[in-house]
């Protein structure tokens, strides 16, 4: 299909008739740097839709009109720039187009007041109502898939994030990390204003956060007072510097695991922005459900693509079941049981396959774990106190600085409350023991009719629920996914959606 510039809004229906495709949505303001490359190049790699860049420098949000006549415009090197990057077509309309003057008909937009009342809100009035009256207008006509903006203006995401929801807006949000230029500062059309000492202190400025994020890794908190000391002596003047929760924009309280600090200094006519996400451990993910929800194919494929360690809390369930079997132990007796507790070793490991191998002490039960006697035994064992007091504790030295996705039955009420996502998948009856019969890890379950099979795991689900200590049960503020009907990479994206959604992809990449 031939690559388009398209220059009135009328045009837009037509070109989407042409080429019955999903769109990918770029909106820039133009005077393109690599922070816009890598938003049309993942736009590009993301899926087969068309990628629609468009170029338009909103008048509704300036606060400042000199700022607005001195935006950099290159508007043919753009066009380049766009096609040789993966852009299908570059919208570039009028403001007359966006704006007609005689329509009266034009909404124009408030931004959440919550959101936009921080940070940058507090000295650019309109300016985020102006955003979200462009977006908008934009994302009415070209009626996008997917919307891919920078996690650089963290804010502005925040609020069209916002917009999308409280205005019921069929489409994506996707966000790429803050790009940034050779020597740390993040890119910025504006920054070609900079003068050689102005970006001397912005570099200055930029280079505090990390070590602030970096001083925060080690010792789990920051002084605002400290690092203003620091810019101030450098003649840096500030106009807010703020330590906050990522979503909310409020002030950050002790038990935030990701945060935000974020700045914005001005240098000459030039006013800049920058931030850095603190964590106190990488994120976790927690999915609990019963048998046969599908959870351990989903854990594994999540734990892949979003390189996380992926922990089955239900395999050391079993293994520890089998040795007891194995060995004969009265585990019902509470001191022989305290007794071999304390010399177990549960470990996994990556086999030549890059599966995960179970063993215990020693043992490598990988497959014996799997068989219809341990899983008609092992609901029992996972019921007594001493068993879930010493494998909860293992499991969490196990997730003690984060970056795991962990599957089992009370991993977001008990053993990782805090997890940033919670996830509770389900699947009717009737699914979950078709899903059991075929399962090839479990041999003895494809040899079991149908009907039995049902009823042992409602057995088994009936075991889990009701135990007295951490029952199976779904956390208060975990999602629900009944599984039924859709594909296990349905379900996997809908997970990856969650989760980006909740953790900025900075973090991802740390
Ligand atoms: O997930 P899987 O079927 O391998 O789990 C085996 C059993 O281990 C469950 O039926 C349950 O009794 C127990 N379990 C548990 N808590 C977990 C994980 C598994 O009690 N977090």
């Amino acid at each position: 299909m031939k690559k388009v510039i398209i220059r009135k809004t009328e045009e837009i229906e037509n070109w989407k008739r042409n080429i019955n495709s999903e769109i990918n949505f770029i909106p820039t303001m133009g005077n393109l740097h690599n922070g816009h490359i890598k938003l049309i190049s993942t736009a590009k790699n993301d899926n087969s839709n068309f990628n629609l860049v468009s170029i338009f420098v909103n008048p509704l949000q300036f606060d400042n009109k000199s700022d607005l006549e001195n935006y950099p415009k290159t508007i043919d090197n753009d066009i380049k720039i766009s096609f040789a990057n993966g852009a299908d077509a570059i919208f570039i309309p009028s403001t007359e187009d966006i704006y007609p003057p005689n329509n009266k008909n034009i909404k124009l937009l408030k931004a959440s007041t919550e959101l936009s009342s921080a940070l940058c809100g507090l000295n650019r009035i309109g300016h985020f109502d102006g955003v979200c009256t462009v977006v908008y207008r934009l994302l009415n006509l070209i009626k996008p898939k997917n919307l891919y903006l920078g996690e650089k203006d963290w804010q502005q995401l925040l609020i069209l994030k916002n917009l999308v929801l409280t205005h019921k807006l069929n489409v994506a949000i996707k966000s790429i990390p803050t790009q940034r230029d050779f020597d740390g500062i993040p890119l910025s059309s504006r920054n070609v204003h900079l003068s050689k000492n102005e970006r001397k202190l912005i570099r200055f400025f930029s280079n505090e956060l990390l070590v602030a994020k970096t001083k925060f890794q080690q010792e789990k908190k920051i002084s605002l007072k400290e690092i203003i000391k620091k810019l101030s002596a450098e003649k840096i003047s500030i106009e807010y510097l703020e330590h906050l929760h990522p979503h909310t924009l409020q002030q950050s309280r002790f038990e935030d695991n990701i945060s935000i600090l974020a700045g914005a200094i001005r240098c000459g006519e030039t006013r800049l922005i920058d931030h850095v996400f603190l964590m106190k451990r990488r994120p976790i993910i927690a999915i609990d459900g019963p048998a046969g929800s599908g959870k351990s194919t989903v854990t594994k494929l999540i734990a892949k693509k979003l390189k996380l360690l992926y922990l089955d809390t239900g395999a050391m369930y079993r293994a520890l079941s089998w040795l007891l079997k194995k060995e004969n132990i009265d585990y019902k007796k509470e001191k022989i049981l305290q007794n071999i507790l304390k010399d177990i070793s549960i470990v996994f490991k990556s086999n030549e396959n890059s599966h995960q191998d179970v063993f215990i002490n020693n043992y490598c039960v990988t497959e014996e774990i799997r068989s219809q006697e341990i899983s008609s035994i092992v609901s029992k064992i996972s019921s007594i106190k001493e068993v879930r007091k010493f494998l909860v504790e293992e499991q969490r030295k196990i997730g003690a600085s984060g970056g795991l996705v962990a599957e089992g039955r009370d991993i977001g009420t008990t053993v990782f409350p805090d997890a940033e996502l919670k996830i509770f998948l389900t699947a009717s009856i009737d699914e979950r023991a078709k899903r059991r019969k075929s399962d090839k890890k479990s041999k003895d379950s494809q040899e079991i009719d149908l009907h039995t099979l049902k009823e042992l795991i409602k057995k088994r689900d009936f075991e889990d629920s009701n135990r007295e200590i951490s029952p199976l049960i779904k956390a208060n503020d975990a999602i629900e996914i009944i599984t039924d009907g859709f594909s296990i990479n349905e379900v996997v994206d809908k997970i990856i959606d969650l989760y980006n959604d909740k953790i900025p992809k900075e973090t991802q990449i740390q």
